[in-house]
């Protein structure tokens, strides 16, 4: 079982293995990798290697979702942020909450929508959206898929998802 900080450790050397893969690309002037935003790299890959635990309501999220707000608030405050990157930031860590309040269970047999790659792919997309980035959608893609890897939940993530779109397509 692996635990918020093993999550966030491998999604971190994840993320630098990425950095270093697109570093080339600089050789040849292509610059795939804004790396002037940092920032922008980081936040995802701290919340999405540990963003399907929202479906856990064991004590440990409470920090998670401390997380989601402490980085919202720091980002309402970094101008180069436009308004409505800001309250889409906010939308976005009020729904987790929201999520975790309604649906999150004191168990780990319990892994809900959460620990789908559809709810991995709509966020990733969500997030990408905000930052403007497609090397933002790989790392937080990237780093979701290390959370479902960590957590030995391959298999059962995939068959939640042919069980959401079979029913999805149905009506
Ligand atoms: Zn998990």
């Amino acid at each position: 079982m692996s635990n918020f900080g093993t999550h966030l450790f491998i999604g971190l050397v994840v993320t630098i293995t990425l950095i270093l893969l697109f570093l080339p690309s600089y050789i040849f002037n292509l610059e795939i990798l804004k790396l002037d935003n940092l920032i922008s790299i980081l936040i995802p890959s701290f919340v999405f290697s540990n963003i399907p635990d929202v479906d856990n309501k064991n004590a440990k999220i409470s920090r998670y979702l401390i997380m989601f707000f402490i980085i919202s608030l720091i980002l309402f405050f970094i101008n180069s942020i436009a308004l409505w990157q800001r309250i889409a930031i906010s939308i976005f860590s009020g729904l987790l909450v929201l999520y975790y309040l309604l649906f999150a269970e004191d168990s780990y047999d319990h892994r809900k929508f959460p620990h789908t790659f559809t709810f991995g792919l709509i966020t990733s997309i969500f997030i990408s959206i905000i930052f403007g980035s497609m090397i933002v959608l790989l790392i937080a893609l990237v780093c979701f898929s290390s959370h479902i890897l960590l957590d030995n939940h391959l298999f059962e993530a995939i068959d939640k998802d042919k069980k959401l779109w079979a029913r999805l397509l149905k009506r």
